[in-house]
This record gives C-alpha cells, structure tokens and sequence, in this order.
C-alpha cells in the first residue's frame, strides 16, 4: 500500500517549486508564489480522479474525519454508529467533536454488519460512519437505505481504501461526505495530510472554512475577511499538498501494481481448501492494498501468524492480537483516560463499552490475517512470497 515507496523525481520537483517560491502556506501570498499552488491543484485533481464536486485537504487524515463530521452537524452528545474494527483515529476524531463513538460488531466484509448497525440506532445517533477497512468498503447501499429511512448522514472513513469503488462510484464518494488520509503509509502520501470529498456544496464551503479559523476566504486580504462562524487550523501546507501532487498522478499506477501482487497471493492461497477470502460487497472493487483472508479458528491464525514472522513474511497483521485497530485493546477508550475532563453525557455515552461483548466480530477478527501488498516486490518476489505462504499455511494446518 505505501506510495513512499515509489518516491522520486516528481515529488522532488513539485517540493522545490514551492521552495524556490518560499510560499510555504496555501492561502495568499499572490505575487510571491510564482504561479505555484499546490494545495488548490491538488483539490482539482482529486475531483478529477474521483468524480467528485468538491475536495478540500487537511492536515491529517484524524483532521479530515473530525471534519467531515464536524461539517455535516455531527457535535456534542449525538452519537456516531461505527465499527469497531477500525484505526484509533476513527474514534478520535468523533470524540473531538464531544460526540459519542458507539462501536457494532463487523461481519465478513470486516465492515459495519448491518443488522448491527440497524440494533444500534438511537434517538441519539446522527451518523452512520463506515470505515473501508484494509483496503475494501462496507455494503454502502444497505447503509444508505438506513440513513435515508432515519433522516442520518453516511460519513465514509475511505482512509483505507481511496482508489476503491462501489457501484461504480469512489470510495468516500457515495455518502454524504467521505475522508481520505495521506499520512506516511497509505497508499498515496503527504508525509502528513487528509482530505474530505463530497458533492454537497453546503458541506463544501463548511469545510473550506472550518479547517482555516472560519475565514471566509473572499477577497485577498486575511485580515478584512470575515468568519460567519468560529473554526480551527486544520490547514495543509504547501510542501506537503505538493508531494501529494506528484503522488496523486500515480494513483491509477499504484492500485494496478497493488491488483497485480495481490492477484499472485490470492490465487496461490485459493488452492488451500480451509482459506476463505474477505467478502466484498456486491458491486464494489477493492483498491488491493491488502489481502485479507480467514483461516479455520483463532489457534491457527495465531500459529500462522508467528510462522510468518519467524519466516520473514512480513506486513501481515493479525489485528485480535493487536492494540491499534481493534476493540479488544483499546483500554484507554473504555476506561475515557484523558488529559481533560469529558462532558458527562460522553462519558454516560460510553459506559456502555464496559460490558459490551463482541463476539461476532472476535470471531471474523479471530481467524482474519491481513497482508499489506507491497509496490516495491518484483513478480518474482511476488510469487517466491506466495510459496512461502501457502507452505506455512498448510505446514500448520495439517
Ligand atoms: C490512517 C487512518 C486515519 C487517520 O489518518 P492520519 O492521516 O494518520 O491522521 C483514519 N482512519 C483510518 C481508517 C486510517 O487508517
């Protein structure tokens, strides 16, 4: 997945043009920056890649899910239905908003399971947020039918997943607003950055002024602008927006390398009978970023987790053993250690986590594995990986 991996001369050269300009912010500066703005390009190509009216780039990918909620309404004591297999940011960003994060088991997309979703449901619940996972989306049009029946709005945390589509529309392009992350993994890059996208002009312009202080960005002078309403610093800045820039061109390059090692794995592990992939929904395609697959019970995973290791298969995780990205151990989240205090409502919002089991997603996490697909492998290497795979895998199982 990580486009550092193929870093290079475009990057290099999109980076010195904003050095020799010396304009290192994206807003004003007119007659120094030589015609270079690298954030406001970046924007129209990612509305160009993904068909979509509006993006706006942030700071962070945390920032653009704070943001896309933040935008769309989304504040203090509502609740926000998400899965609870999904990156620590996820939660976060949801929690900085004062609202609450009410976490529902994932079925075998290792999404949101919809029966879930729909039992979770609350006076209370305001947003429907799905996170396209490792690479792969949640079944985007049963939850939009939700949303529409309960007047709520399907946020997508398409981090994950960008380059991805359902229905024949981009990951993070389907709901009411969605977010992407270019931090230093993902499958393009910043260095650091976000964006949210979305095709409602309302959200567009809350976004544009929320993430710089409530500036409402007419005319060229800072200090006479005016702020209809109050916001925070959520800004890119132009050295990052122009990695992005060179990154971005490349996507449809990347995903295609990304199809093609993934293809080599899958295909040598779907002669193991006791393999089962992760299920897509119908109608949508992966961005290949990873291959996840389940195996027979958690004893097995486990086994074949370590053997990978001790064997020099690397960047496959088994998340149930994981403190990042699963409920399992996220102590901080359900004992609410923070630096300040929490507004009661949240912290009567989350006492809910003190007993909550999730069984059903114990067992699709249990037995899952997940292979990050590197751009970097020769074919070669490619298929040597794949061997090694299938060997440790049936070694454990027979
Ligand atoms: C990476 C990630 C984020 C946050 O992105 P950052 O740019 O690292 O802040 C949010 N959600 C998911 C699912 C992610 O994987």
């Amino acid at each position: 997945m990580p486009g550092f991996e193929l870093f290079g001369d475009n990057e290099r050269k999109e980076v010195n043009d904003v050095l020799n300009s010396g304009v290192l912010m994206r807003y004003g500066f007119d007659g120094m920056r030589k015609g270079h703005w690298k954030s406001k390009e970046l924007e129209t190509e990612i509305q160009n890649q993904f068909q979509v009216k509006h993006a706006q780039l942030l700071s962070s990918g945390t920032a653009a899910v704070s943001v896309s909620l933040a935008i769309a309404g989304v504040g203090a004591g509502d609740e926000v239905i998400m899965p609870c297999f999904t990156f620590v940011a996820s939660f976060e960003a949801v929690m900085m908003l004062g609202a609450i994060p009410v976490l529902v088991d994932i079925d075998d997309t290792l999404t949101l399971d919809i029966d879930s979703v729909k039992n979770a449901i609350s006076p209370k619940t305001k947003a429907i947020m799905p996170v396209h996972m490792c690479g792969s989306m949640a079944n985007l049009q049963a939850l939009k039918a939700i949303c529409d029946a309960h007047h709520l709005v399907l946020v997508e945390d398409a981090c994950q997943a960008i380059g991805g589509t359902y229905q024949g529309k981009a990951l993070g392009s389907y709901g009411d607003v969605g977010s992407f992350s270019f931090d230093f993994v993902k499958t393009i890059t910043c260095g650091e950055g976000g964006a949210v996208i979305t095709n409602n002009s309302k959200f567009a312009q809350n976004a544009d002024h929320f993430s710089d202080h409530g500036h409402d960005h007419v005319g060229t002078d800072r200090g006479a602008e005016t702020h209809p309403f109050l916001g925070y610093n959520f800004r890119i800045s132009e050295l990052n927006a122009a990695v992005g820039l060179a990154q971005v061109r490349r996507l449809n390059e990347f995903i295609a390398i990304q199809k093609k090692h993934y293809t080599i794995l899958r295909e040598a592990l779907s002669e193991i009978p006791e393999v089962v992939f992760r299920t897509v929904p119908e109608g949508g395609e992966e961005n290949y970023s990873f291959l996840n697959f389940f195996l027979p019970d958690l004893e097995a995973t486990r086994k074949v987790s370590v053997a990978f290791k001790e064997q020099g298969i690397d960047g496959c995780f088994h998340y149930y053993d994981n403190n990042w990205h699963y409920v399992r151990k996220w102590e901080h989240l359900k004992n609410i250690k923070t630096l300040y205090p929490i507004h009661e409502d949240v912290r009567n919002g989350l006492k809910y986590l003190e007993t909550k089991t999730f069984e059903k997603s114990d067992y699709f996490i249990g037995r899952n594995l997940s292979c990050l697909i590197k751009l970097s492998w020769t074919e070669g290497e490619t298929k040597e990986r794949a061997r090694k795979m299938v060997n440790i895998i049936r070694s454990v199982l027979s």
